[in-house]
């Protein structure tokens, strides 16, 4: 493939014509880039696998679309529309003949075609493109008729001579490997001035029958996937590319030349790896692969959205696929997904990376699959499970759905207000302690969501992790506080001293020791409650500059005349917890809704970092917290905090504030 390259696409070759030339004169008939086909495909519970046993947590609708419960809130479904859905009992030869098989003839008309198999590792992509022996998968199922397509109509007597061939690659870590020769090493693209890709070097073995092909794939294969748990987790993390190519020289005059790609694609699994907690070198290859993908998923968008740039080159893989997706190439990219719980946010990431449409439905999921447990004697006290009052009223609609359950559970449901999803007499004490904890905290922060505590059980372990971190940055946040308080406690003697000299109208006595519970801005001082209440009621003193100078301390308004002396030791600022969660929401809403450009106007995020927070945005969905930033590649904690800090201010009051 590339040495003997010398083949036009989809038009004539005249050989003394220049190739260039031709080009030229073929461009400005060229169809609009096509469009990406978008399949679907939830794989069954696999026997002995974590979690075989629950209830789905996503189910098909109809051929085309699909349901998945939406975790936040159990009264909704997330419905996503495909070109097609295949369900659990669909069949290798219904993805193939469906999906696969119509766009074969495409490449005996000199056209190109890709597929591609995306989706978390264990949801079924080596299983849909490879599959087993018994049950062969879209590559053996697509060579034999390709081949069988290619022997009839290159028979002697037709037309056109034709000829396949194959190559099979890996890109691994952006590096591009031929798995047909283990010796070669990172393979460089090009394009020739036709717009061709080629790669220069790579294998191309020629092969007539299907033992052909088998002779050259399966020790290549094996080779990638099977052998040491180092080759499987790299197995799961590098893109598998077979590229299959036919070519055909007609044999009369004019003696034209054709050539049709096929590439057949097992992509990187799309897991989050942050997530499922990976370290060191494996993050690192994440970064590669997520790169990859992401820009799949940005190339994707571009062609379907019929967008003037196609992104084409800012990956190896969608450099390589350049002539194969868009264009007048016929790709099917096929999302494999899991029904599994602790699939669950792999899944609605996957979702989102292949959906075009999404909607909300209001109707409750897990419903209809989940039996309803009668409640067993729960631990805790009364008080300890009705929470705070904020979050009885969260816990609306349960209280109707337990009218709906047997009297006997009813009867404990309603002294206990609790889920009838749940049984909690099975869950570890500690567990439900923590949820019952976060939903206190949800419930003060005035979420409008369910308790977690009816979060069914495979759901709740997935969020179980979050909850940890929660717990730990909760943690984190109470040793703020009381360090805060000591501080505050401190200064009020010093305060009540300077009171009269400095600011009377500002600093009043203190009469509780009430500190407001700090928002997790890092750098927020903390404020007596009286203070806050007094600076409420005027708006311009939300944000005071607190100024240390030497043991003394000033407190000054930003609106109040010029300070007698410069500013050169520390100072900080005291910032009202209304205007930090008014700011943290700014923040957020540009997180989640800013285009690149938007996002650059923000402090200390340039176009890399912009680019950065778009992609994550694409491929996980919005993000929840602004602390949410610390989970896109190439943004550290102490990046995010400084982030913050920059800009909180600056977005609550609308204005840029502070000692510079
Ligand atoms: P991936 O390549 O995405 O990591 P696999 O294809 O290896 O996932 O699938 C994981 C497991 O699930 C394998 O044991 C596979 O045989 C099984 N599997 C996947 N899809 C199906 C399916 N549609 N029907 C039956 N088993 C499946
Ligand atoms: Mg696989």
């Amino acid at each position: 493939w590339g040495r003997e390259g010398a083949v036009s696409r989809a038009h004539a070759y005249n050989p003394r014509a220049g190739r260039c030339r031709l080009s030229k004169i073929g461009a400005g008939r060229r169809p609009p880039p096509a469009r990406v086909r978008v399949a679907v495909r939830l794989r069954p519970f696999v026997d002995g696998t974590a979690g075989a046993s629950d209830p789905p947590c996503v189910r098909g609708m109809d051929s085309c679309s699909l349901e998945i419960a939406n975790w936040r809130n159990h009264q909704e479904t997330l419905k996503y529309q495909f070109d097609a859905f295949y369900g659990e009992r669909s069949t290798q030869q219904d993805i193939y003949a469906g999906s696969v098989q119509p766009i074969l003839r495409h490449l005996l008309e000199g056209q190109n075609a890709s597929v591609l198999a995306y989706g978390p590792t264990g949801a079924g992509k080596t299983h849909t493109m490879l599959g087993s022996p018994e049950q062969p998968g879209v590559i053996p199922r697509a060579l034999m008729d390709l081949l069988q397509l290619t022997r009839e109509e290159g028979t002697e007597g037709r037309p056109w001579a034709l000829s396949v061939t194959m190559s099979y690659l890996e890109i691994y870590q952006e590096k591009v490997l031929d798995l047909l020769d283990s010796t070669s090493g990172d393979l460089v693209i090009r394009e020739d001035c036709r717009g061709n890709i080629l790669i220069p070097g790579l294998t191309q073995k020629p092969i007539t029958s299907f033992a052909d092909f088998e002779r050259h794939f399966l020790p290549a294969s094996r080779n990638r996937t099977v052998g040491a748990t180092r080759l499987n987790q790299r197995s799961s993390r590098s893109h598998a590319v077979l590229l299959v190519k036919v070519d055909q020289r007609e044999r009369l005059a004019p003696f034209r030349q054709r050539e049709g790609k096929l590439y057949l694609i097992d992509l990187a699994g799309s897991e989050d790896n942050r997530r499922t907690g990976n370290k060191g070198l494996r993050l690192k290859e994440s970064g590669a692969i997520n790169a990859s993908l992401f820009v799949l998923g940005k190339v994707v968008d571009a062609l379907n959205q019929g967008l003037p740039r196609v992104p084409y080159r800012d990956s190896k893989l969608t450099r390589l696929l350049q002539d194969s997706l868009g264009g007048s190439a016929h790709s099917i990219l096929i999302a494999n997904i899991a029904p599994e719980r602790h699939f669950y946010l792999d899944t609605v990431s996957a979702l989102n990376f292949a959906a075009r449409t999404k909607e909300v439905i209001n109707r409750p999921f897990t419903n209809e699959s989940l039996q309803p447990h009668v409640l067993g004697p729960v631990k805790l006290s009364q008080k300890e499970l009705l929470g705070p009052p904020e979050a009885k009223r969260a816990r609306g609609p349960e209280e109707e759905e337990i009218g709906s359950l047997g009297p006997m559970a009813a009867s404990a449901s309603a002294s206990q207000k609790l889920s009838p999803l749940q049984k909690l007499s099975s869950m570890d004490p500690a567990m439900l302690e923590r949820l019952l904890s976060l939903d206190r905290l949800l419930a003060s922060q005035g979420s409008q969501g369910p308790p977690l505590l009816s979060t069914p059980k495979r759901e709740r372990m997935v969020l179980m992790k979050t909850v940890e971190e929660k717990d730990l940055e909760i943690e984190r946040l109470k040793m703020k506080q009381k360090e805060l308080e000591a501080k505050v406690l401190a200064q009020k003697a010093e305060d009540s001293k300077e009171k009269e000299n400095h600011c009377p109208t500002i600093l009043r006595p203190l009469l509780h020791r009430t500190v407001t519970v700090a928002k997790p801005l890092k750098k927020a001082v903390v404020m007596p409650l009286q203070l806050i209440q007094e600076q409420a009621a005027s708006p311009n003193a939300e944000i005071h500059i607190l100024k240390n100078k030497g043991r003394k301390r000033k407190l000054e308004s930003l609106d109040a005349p010029e300070p007698e002396e410069k500013a050169e030791d520390c100072w900080e600022l005291q910032i009202s917890p209304e205007l930090l969660a008014h700011g943290r929401q700014k923040i957020l809403d540009l997180l989640n809704e800013g285009s690149a450009r938007d996002l650059r106007s923000l402090q200390r995020i340039g176009p890399k970092k912009a680019q950065l927070i778009v992609g994550w945005r694409e491929l996980h969905g919005p993000f929840s917290q602004v602390e949410d930033l610390e989970r896109v590649e190439g943004i550290t904690g102490k990046q995010m905090e400084s982030f913050l800090k920059a800009n909180i201010l600056g977005l609550a009051a609308g204005q840029r504030c502070g000692p510079s």
